[in-house]
């Protein structure tokens, strides 16, 4: 339990407006509305307004330039955010887990990560997954519901709080990377991409959304005219050994996928992220990573390569670290630029859904 964390006075009404969820023109419409109502002066909007953008305000109280009647009027009217630590987790590597637990009891992830040079945080798009991918503990667990893009945004206002506590910087990146898959709650998402970048000051090459392959959501994302970063769960560059492992790749086959990737590339010219989870003697074998050289010819891509993280309930492992360096070396000659990606946090369960099915298996979480 972190007492300190989760919106102090947030016992207000239930059905207040929730300001996490409205887009930046949304936002200064519907304050601005009340405060002229009530009769506030013209400064204001342009007060509350930096109070949540800038500052990251978790509550009204915090406002302390306003007047306390004003406070008061705005928490009856408004939520800036419901959600409470659960569970925080400090890894030995810096990486700092957090569960939270939302207005209705659900509870998300989110993961702070912290690097020489900036902070990734990696969030959730829902609560669970409908899409069943073998390897993750989040496809384990199911699909419990869509989050709003106010809980989207609140993991990003609370998370950054603690970034300049605990690292003394603001996250620099966030990536949809933790529960759940963006482009199957595409209205919310897409909204709080607007608000981070817009609202929040992310920068849009600063924010990648990772998608299982849902054809739809990748052509709506090369449709957006920032450059938010794309990054595609690929696994396999075989159908048949995809399919086993996804079963998305039965409504998005590989070539189906890889056109709308091209697509979005020619749009926006950006390289585009494949994320590739090495199992062992599953999908790591050589011919595997030429079968992957063949895919992305033609694609400015980037293959991010991520040891499995085990879960519980499947006896696979992780690739050998030769199997890796073989793999590597296949799609280096064939000019893929590659990274292997060090796990972090393991000793905290940082992987995606991880901490949560893990409590939840031992009957500490829902
Ligand atoms: N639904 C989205 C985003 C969330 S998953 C997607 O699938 O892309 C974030 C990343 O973690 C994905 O690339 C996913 O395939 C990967 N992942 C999930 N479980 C994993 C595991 N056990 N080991 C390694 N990577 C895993
Ligand atoms: Fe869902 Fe992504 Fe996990 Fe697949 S890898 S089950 S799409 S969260």
């Amino acid at each position: 339990m972190s007492p300190a964390i989760g919106p102090a006075g947030s016992q207000g009404p239930a059905n207040r407006i929730a300001l996490l969820g409205q887009e930046p023109d949304g936002l200064r419409a519907v304050l601005g509305a009340d405060l002229e109502s009530w009769g506030e002066p013209g400064y204001r909007l342009a007060q509350l307004v930096r109070w949540i953008e800038e500052h990251r305000a978790r509550s009204f109280d915090e406002m302390t330039d306003l007047p306390a009647g004003l406070r008061s009027r705005l928490t009856d009217r408004f939520s800036l955010g419901e959600a409470r630590a659960a569970f925080e987790a400090r890894s030995e590597d810096g990486t700092i887990k957090h569960l939270w637990r939302l207005s209705d009891g659900i509870q998300v992830e989110s993961v702070l990560i912290p690097t020489a040079h900036r902070v990734t945080l990696c969030l959730s798009s829902q609560a669970g997954c409908a899409l069943g991918c073998r390897f993750c503990a989040t496809g384990e667990l199911g699909f419990t519901r869509q989050l709003s893009a106010a809980e989207i945004v609140e993991q990003f206002r609370n998370a950054d709080r603690i970034s300049s506590e605990a690292f003394e910087r603001p996250i620099g990146n966030v990536v949809y990377m933790g529960m759940g898959e963006p482009f199957a709650n595409a209205g919310p998402v897409f909204e709080s991409l607007t608000i981070l970048h817009r609202g929040f000051g992310v920068g849009a090459r600063r924010i990648t959304v990772s998608t299982v392959g849902l054809v739809p959501g990748i052509r709506m994302l090369g449709e957006r005219p920032e450059p938010f970063r794309l990054a595609v769960s690929l696994h396999a560059a075989d159908s048949a050994l995809r399919a086993e492992l996804m079963p998305v790749e039965r409504k998005y086959p590989l070539d189906e996928l890889m056109e709308a990737v091209r697509d979005y590339q020619a749009r926006k010219s950006r390289r585009v992220s494949f994320e590739y989870a090495m199992i062992a003697g599953l999908n790591d074998s050589v011919a595997l990573a030429r079968a992957l050289v063949q895919r992305l010819e033609g694609i400015a891509s980037y293959v991010n390569l991520i040891p499995y993280n085990p879960i519980p309930g499947r006896d696979w492992g992780p690739s050998p670290p030769d199997r890796i360096d073989a793999f590597v070396s296949v799609l280096e000659a064939g000019g893929v630029p590659t990274a292997v990606r060090t796990p972090r946090g393991r000793d905290i369960a940082a992987a995606c859904g991880q901490l949560r099915l893990e409590r939840a298996l031992s009957g500490q979480a829902d």
